[in-house]
């Protein structure tokens, strides 16, 4: 593996902004701790005695040291996870995989759709500066959008949803956001890692992100170019029933609070979710 040519997007670089949770962990249940790094989160599936754990997506540029210092503080010193799972590769799940991979040596898995994003191959759709949002979205054409190239570690998940290393947790495809997007669920206690297939913040607003104020919100909207099929998705997560939901963006949503706001997200997607213009916006979606 030594030898593969591993890389970044050429435009990688570290984002300015940091919401005021960078760096605060929380242990939403007993295995599953949830952490913000600047503007996004990653979690840790596994209890902290165990030693046994996964990493789900890998933060934004220039975060390793962040993630490890938040993984030793949670599992011991020179403790590494046994996979790492990604719901996607936009430049902030992935920012800091690198570093991670080449310290830790563990594999990475992501959905077959997003291999060729993760593998140096093709870019995902420019960000759109113009859609309907705030300060977020008019910077998001700074964003890094080059494709990272993970080599042969990373591979494409099991079709039958088997999640390697996690065997109580489904695989749940939730494209729209992008095409291999994924959603990661457990039936006995109905946990959902939702990624970004919805958020709970405004991810286009810039004081929402450094506030982190609770509001259940559709996909983050400059960098979503299908949003029909973003609908369905969040209508198939809703149909779960997730009593636990740590998204990629935004705090932990529980219980009745989570219900009653993804029913209202699957319900009202067209008014909530999808922004009135934008260049990803159809004409016939709106009500
Ligand atoms: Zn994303
Ligand atoms: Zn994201």
């Amino acid at each position: 593996m030594e030898k593969e040519q591993l890389s970044y997007g050429s435009d990688y670089k570290p984002i300015p902004a940091t919401s005021i949770t960078s760096g605060v962990g929380i242990e939403v249940i007993p295995d599953l701790y949830c952490c913000n790094v600047q503007i996004v989160n990653i979690c840790l599936v596994g209890k902290p005695e165990s030693k046994d754990f996964i990493l789900v997506d890998a933060g934004t540029p220039g975060s390793a040291d962040t993630i490890f210092s938040m993984v030793e503080g949670r599992f011991g010193v020179d403790s590494q996870p046994k996979a790492i799972i990604l719901t996607h590769g936009h430049f902030d799940h992935v920012g800091a995989i690198l570093e991670l991979v080449k310290r830790w040596n563990v594999p990475v898995f992501a959905h077959e759709l997003e291999m060729p994003f993760l593998t140096g191959k093709e870019c995902y759709p420019a960000p759109d500066p113009s859609v309907e949002g705030g300060m977020v979205a008019k910077l998001s054409s700074l964003f890094p959008n080059e494709p990272i190239n993970l080599g042969s570690y990373v591979q494409a998940l099991p079709a039958d949803g088997r999640v390697p290393e996690m065997p109580e947790f489904k695989w749940i495809h939730t494209p729209g956001h992008t095409p291999g997007h994924v959603s990661l669920f457990r039936e006995k206690d109905r946990v959902l890692i939702v990624g970004d297939a919805f958020v709970t913040v405004k991810q286009e607003s810039l004081y929402s992100v450094l506030t982190q104020e609770l509001e259940i919100s559709g996909p983050p909207r400059y960098l979503t170019p299908d949003w029909q099929r973003s609908w369905e998705s969040v209508k198939k997560l809703e149909q779960l029933r997730p009593a636990v939901a740590v998204t990629g963006h935004g705090l932990p949503m529980i219980g009745k609070d989570l219900e009653g706001n993804l029913s209202k997200l699957a319900n009202d997607f067209d008014k909530l979710a999808i922004p009135d213009y934008g260049k990803y916006v159809g004409k016939n979606m709106k009500h």
